[in-house]
């Protein structure tokens, strides 16, 4: 399980992976074990959840997550995109450049399939 973290103005980036020990052991935590049996996360009682948000908390961070070189990126440089159209199957208003060509017009995304 890994991301990379970017600092859109600079460039600057890193990734961050969390070790496969502390991964494994997380999957094994009785709040896993829970959600495995189907307990909405907001359903599980704060005595199952609260211990493992401390014990990450309190963690060096060597511990759990590789922490990679930083890196420099280029990022493309992309216009926001303000103009919307609705969906010519459902109506949802839609950004331009999410829509897509299709028989019946202009559709959304899920209406895309
Ligand atoms: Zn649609």
């Amino acid at each position: 399980m890994a991301f990379t973290l970017i600092e859109v103005k600079t460039g600057r980036a890193v990734r961050v992976s969390l070790k496969p020990g502390f991964f494994s052991q997380a999957l094994n935590s009785p709040f896993v074990q829970q959600r495995k049996a189907g307990v909405p996360p907001q359903d599980i009682p704060a005595a199952v959840a609260d211990p493992l948000i401390e014990k990450v908390l309190s963690l060096p961070e060597e511990n759990f997550l590789a922490i990679g070189a930083i890196v420099q990126l280029e990022l493309p440089k992309r216009k926001g995109v303000f103009e919307a159209e609705p969906c010519a199957k459902c109506g949802e208003l839609t950004f331009v450049d999410k829509l897509q060509e299709t028989a019946v017009g202009r559709v959304c995304i899920p209406c895309a399939g």
